[in-house]
């Protein structure tokens, strides 16, 4: 066995990992960075095969934060593209714009439909007759029950895998918070510019070979640091004394096992993975929280197509009940750097799973031919147009906020907080569903922690407009989620 000593030791190269080594680095820590997959990036690479790229899901680059923005642009320097959004959402046959727009809901609910839909939303209004604690009632109390069930709970629940009323509130706060009826009715009549959520930003950043190019363009930019990467090497052990990490064990993809031993270590693996491979483990009471926090898994066939056309949207949302694929991501109108030969297209088809589910379970060539049956079904493309697929599946994407899990997660929180040279940070590591631009704030955070700041990490809150007048992340600034 090998082993290693440096002062510094992240687990996983996903944003939050590449932002951490990027600030280390900088600061002359002599850092090691353990990535399971073979290149680095995370949920956020870009994966090639054959001259085409693919991301793991659509990745827009869209931030409120000064400091983020101008990494991306940094980083990535004229290899950044400025992409306005097309996007629509597919249901029961017809397409509706998102965001909205009046005349087509219009049109595709019929007059009648939609006077019941401005009736349940006034309805709703009165009486609020959802609960606000669930997803379900959230959206009930400020949209109506009719509008509910026609843009929200089909798609939730794909997403989710379990019935709206048993998801969190947090989730619509945290993601359409902002969103109101008024709001899409005014933005729908006026074209309103000034959205407020995300997700109506209209325009957004795109690197021109995908996200993954950001990542990898990071990862040899902290190399110059001195930043060592190691991938393909799992961390199976965490080990600990007197509330300190002292070493990790991992195994390299040729099953040899490395020993590192570091003076502060960072995570970004998901937070219920890493109190599982603590040695020795938590206390009981804490592992039985570790088995309450849930994660949604997420499983792409990508496809090219022989069909230089099949639609101009950057993706469309299916919450149609009848198909398994929840969204469809087309590459060239993300960038037209993603696709080989522009007379074909590639096509994303992404399913929320749970892991080793039905859907997960399938071969490669059984989901291949789902998706090319659903699309067949969608009237997007003929089945004889298939030229090549293949299948993505990444376990534990989504943290799902059902209705115990904050109550779980404070006692994880309560139990890490024991330890001073660890952090856990981004998104499956935090448990907190957000985007890059959060992984990315809570791994440059991170590391600055270790030049004695005082970042609290879990009140680092990307939704908050100007971060840099609020002054440093602490409770009284952000609050606890
Ligand atoms: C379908 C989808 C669409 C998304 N769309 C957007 C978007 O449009 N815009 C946006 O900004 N964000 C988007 N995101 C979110 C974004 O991908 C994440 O916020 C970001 O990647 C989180 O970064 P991270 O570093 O925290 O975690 P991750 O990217 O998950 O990185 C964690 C890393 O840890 C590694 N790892 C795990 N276990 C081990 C182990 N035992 N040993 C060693 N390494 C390990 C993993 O391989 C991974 O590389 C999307 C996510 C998904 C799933």
């Amino acid at each position: 066995m090998t082993r290693y000593r440096k002062g510094a030791l992240v687990i996983g190269a996903g944003p939050a990992g590449l932002a951490c080594a990027l600030e280390l680095g900088k600061n002359q820590v002599k850092t090691t960075v353990i990535e399971r997959e073979a290149q680095v990036g995370g949920l956020c690479r870009t994966v090639v095969r054959n001259g085409n790229y693919y991301d793991i899901g659509g990745h827009r680059f869209f931030s409120k934060n000064k400091e983020v923005n101008e990494l991306w642009h940094d980083v990535l320097k004229d290899d950044i593209l400025y992409v306005k959004r097309k996007s629509r959402i597919y249901y029961r046959s017809k397409y509706y714009h998102y965001p909205l727009r009046l005349l087509n809901v219009v049109q595709n609910l019929g007059l009648c439909n939609s006077l019941l839909c401005v009736g349940s939303y006034a309805w709703s209004l009165l009486k609020k007759p959802g609960d606000d604690k669930t997803f379900e009632g959230w959206v009930i109390n400020r949209f109506g029950a009719r509008l509910y069930k026609i843009f929200f709970k089909t798609y939730t629940e794909k997403v989710w895998g379990i019935p709206c009323k048993k998801l969190s509130s947090d989730w619509a706060v945290q993601r359409i918070q902002g969103m109101s009826m008024k709001r899409a009715i005014l933005d729908a009549v006026f074209k309103n510019q000034s959205r407020k959520t995300k997700s109506f930003i209209k325009n957004f950043l795109y690197p021109m070979y995908g996200p993954g190019q950001f990542c990898q363009k990071l990862q040899k930019f902290t190399e110059q640091f001195g930043v060592d990467y190691r991938c393909e090497t799992d961390v199976i052990s965490i080990h600990h004394n007197h509330n300190r990490v002292t070493h990790v064990y991992a195994r390299q993809k040729d099953s040899r096992m490395s020993e590192y031993h570091a003076d502060i270590f960072f995570s970004s693996i998901p937070i219920s993975v890493l109190l599982e491979r603590f040695d020795p483990k938590p206390p009981k009471e804490v592992m039985d929280s570790v088995s309450q926090l849930n994660f949604r898994s997420f499983l792409v066939v990508n496809l090219v197509l022989n069909k230089e056309n099949i639609f101009d949207d950057n993706w469309i949302y299916i919450h149609e009940p009848k198909v398994r694929v929840a969204r469809i991501q087309n590459y060239k109108n993300w960038s037209h750097y993603m696709v080989k030969d522009l007379t074909k297209t590639t096509l994303g088809m992404e399913y929320f799973v749970n892991e080793n589910d039905d859907v997960w379970s399938m071969t490669d060539a059984d989901l291949i031919n789902q998706a090319l049956g659903e699309l067949q079904g969608l009237n997007l493309c003929p089945r004889d147009k298939y030229l090549e697929g293949f299948v993505i599946r990444v376990p534990k994407v989504y943290p799902i906020y059902d209705e115990f899990y904050q109550e779980h997660l404070n006692k994880i929180k309560e139990y890490l907080s024991r330890f001073k040279n660890l952090q856990v940070m981004g998104r499956c590591g935090m448990f907190r569903y957000d985007n890059s631009d959060h992984a990315i704030l809570t791994g440059l955070f991170a590391a600055r922690n270790f030049f004695e700041s005082h970042y609290d990490l879990w009140a680092v809150n990307t939704e908050k407009e100007y971060h840099e007048e609020l002054g440093p992340y602490n409770k009284d600034v952000n609050g606890d989620r």
